[in-house]
C-alpha cells in the first residue's frame, strides 16, 4: 500500500467538487492543505485545463500570455479530474449528483459552478457579438484585436472597461455604450464613478452613456434612440449571474437573482452540500448584510472556510473583509470592504490626478476604500477596516499622511 492509498484510507468520505473555476480548484486544495484524506473530485464543465481568470481580459486577451492555467499538481495531491463534464441536477436524499456522463455520489458536495454572463435580450450567437467570460471568448476575441476592427463595447463596468483598455492598446476604435449616466453605475456612487469617464476619453475610446442598445444589426449597434454605431465586433459586458439553472428542483434554497443562499458557515440550506465563490451569497456578520461577491479574492478565502468546515471539529464563519482589483486605461484600481449609501465619503487627493483615494466611514470607523494608483493606501487600509479603528477625517483628507496615521488616536 503507498503511502497515499494509506493516509487516504484513514477519512473514507468521498469529496465532489462541481465547478472547476479559481473557487472549485481551491476548495480541493484547501481540503489537502487542511489534511483531508478521503476522495476529492473536481468535476468541471470546461475542456480546458482549469485556470484563472483575471488574465483573459488583460495578458491572454493581448497575446502577450497564452494560458492562465493554475499551476497545481492534481495527480500529485491526489485531486481527480472530471473535465467537460456538466452537472445537470442533484439529488440530495440519494447523495447524488448528476452529470452528463451519469450520476457520481457523494458524502459532501461543494458547490462552485461561479457566474454565466449576461446576454442583451433576445441576442443569442450572432455572428460578431462576443462575450468575455471563458478561455474560449478570449481566443475568439483575439483575432478580432489583431485586425483591429471597430468594436462596440456594450457595458462600462469592470470587464468593459478592461476590454475597452486592451482594445485601445491594439489599436482597434472603440466605443463603449452604457444605459447608465457614468461608469460602474451598479458598483459606485455617482460623485466617484464620475472621474472614471475622463480615462477612456484619454484613452481615445468613446463613452456614450444614457445610450441603450435596441438590437445589434449586421455591422452596426443600434440604440434606442434610433442611433447606428459600426461595429465590425461587439464585445457585451453588462454583468453576470450565479451559474445555478441546473440546482432548479434539488431543494437548494436560491435567491432573487439566482444565487445560492448560503449560511454564515457556506453551507446550503441542503444537508451535507456547501456553496462558494460567484455562485453563492453568505451573511456578512462584518457588514450586517448579505453579500454576493463576483471578485477573485473571493473565490481564494472562500474556499479555505469550506474546507475548514468539512474537515474540522470546530465551526468557521466566513466573514471576510472584500477586496478586489482592476487594470484599467493604465491604472491600478483597488477597491476593500462594503460601503453603503449612507456612508461618509472622505477624499484622498484630487481625482483628476493620477492618484488617489476615497474612503468611507461609518460610525467614524473605515468600512471599505477605493485607491487608484495608491497600493500603499489599500494595504494600510485593508488593516484598519479589519480592526475597526475610530479615524480623523481631517487626518484622513490630507493624502501626503499614510493612512495608518490618521486614526482618531494620532489626532489626539
Ligand atoms: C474576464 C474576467 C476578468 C476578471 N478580472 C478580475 C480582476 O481583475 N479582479 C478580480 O477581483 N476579479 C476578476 N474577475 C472575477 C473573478 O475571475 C471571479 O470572481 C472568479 O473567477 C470566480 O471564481 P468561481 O470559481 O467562483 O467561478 P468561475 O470562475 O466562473 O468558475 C466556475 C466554473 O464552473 C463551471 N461550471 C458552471 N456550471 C457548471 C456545471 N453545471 N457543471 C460543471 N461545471 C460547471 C464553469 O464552466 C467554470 O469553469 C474577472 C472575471 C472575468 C470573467
Amino acid at each position: 500500500m503507498s503511502e497515499l492509498t494509506r493516509e487516504r484510507a484513514r477519512d473514507g468520505r468521498r469529496i465532489v467538487v462541481v465547478g472547476a473555476g479559481m473557487a472549485g480548484v481551491q476548495a480541493a486544495v484547501a481540503l489537502r492543505e487542511q489534511g483531508f484524506t478521503g476522495d476529492v473530485t473536481l468535476i468541471g464543465a470546461e475542456a480546458h485545463q482549469p485556470y484563472d481568470r483575471p488574465p483573459l481580459s488583460k495578458a491572454v486577451l493581448l497575446g502577450k500570455a497564452e494560458t492562465s492555467a493554475f499551476e497545481v499538481d492534481f495527480a500529485a495531491l491526489g485531486i481527480e479530474l472530471r473535465l467537460g463534464r456538466e452537472a445537470t441536477g442533484l439529488r440530495p436524499g440519494d447523495h447524488e449528483l448528476d452529470t452528463d456522463a451519469g450520476a457520481v455520489p457523494y458524502d459532501v458536495l461543494v458547490v462552485a459552478t461561479g457566474a454565466e454572463p449576461l446576454r442583451l435580450p433576445g441576442e443569442r450567437d450572432t455572428p460578431g457579438v462576443h462575450l468575455l467570460r471563458t478561455l474560449d471568448d478570449a481566443e475568439r476575441l483575439r483575432p478580432v484585436l489583431a485586425r483591429q476592427h471597430d468594436v462596440v463595447v456594450v457595458g462600462a463596468g469592470w470587464i468593459g472597461a478592461e476590454f475597452a483598455t486592451a482594445a485601445r492598446e491594439a489599436g482597434c476604435s472603440v466605443t463603449v455604450v452604457e444605459a447608465a449616466d457614468r461608469p460602474l453605475a451598479g458598483a459606485l456612487p455617482a460623485e466617484v464613478a464620475a472621474p472614471m469617464a475622463a480615462w477612456y476619453e484619454d484613452s481615445g475610446a468613446v463613452l456614450r452613456t444614457g445610450a441603450r442598445v435596441e438590437r445589434v444589426e449586421d455591422g452596426a449597434v443600434v440604440l434606442d434612440d434610433g442611433s447606428r454605431v459600426p461595429a465590425g465586433a461587439v464585445v457585451v459586458g453588462i454583468g453576470a449571474r450565479p451559474a445555478t439553472g441546473w440546482l432548479a428542483g434539488s431543494g437548494v434554497a436560491l435567491g432573487a437573482h439566482g444565487e445560492i443562499v448560503a449560511d454564515d458557515h457556506l453551507r446550503t440550506s441542503v444537508p451535507d452540500v456547501y456553496a462558494v465563490g460567484d455562485c453563492a451569497s453568505f451573511p456578512s456578520g462584518r457588514y450586517e448584510e448579505r453579500l454576493l461577491v463576483h471578485h477573485w479574492d473571493n473565490a481564494l478565502q472562500g474556499p479555505r472556510t469550506v474546507a475548514a468546515n468539512i474537515v474540522g471539529d470546530v465551526p468557521a464563519a466566513y466573514d471576510p473583509v472584500p477586496y478586489f482589483w482592476s487594470e484599467q486605461f493604465g491604472r491600478f484600481v483597488q477597491y476593500v470592504g462594503h460601503h453603503a449609501p449612507a456612508d461618509t465619503t472622505v477624499w484622498r487627493g484630487d481625482p483628476a490626478g493620477a492618484a488617489w483615494t476615497v474612503c468611507w466611514l461609518r460610525e467614524g470607523r473605515l468600512v471599505a476604500l477605493l485607491a487608484v494608483g495608491r497600493p500603499r493606501d489599500l494595504a494600510q487600509g485593508r488593516k484598519l477596516i479589519e480592526s475597526c479603528v475610530p479615524m480623523d477625517p481631517a487626518l484622513l483628507a490630507d493624502p501626503a499622511r499614510p493612512l495608518k496615521k490618521a486614526t482618531a488616536a494620532a489626532g489626539d
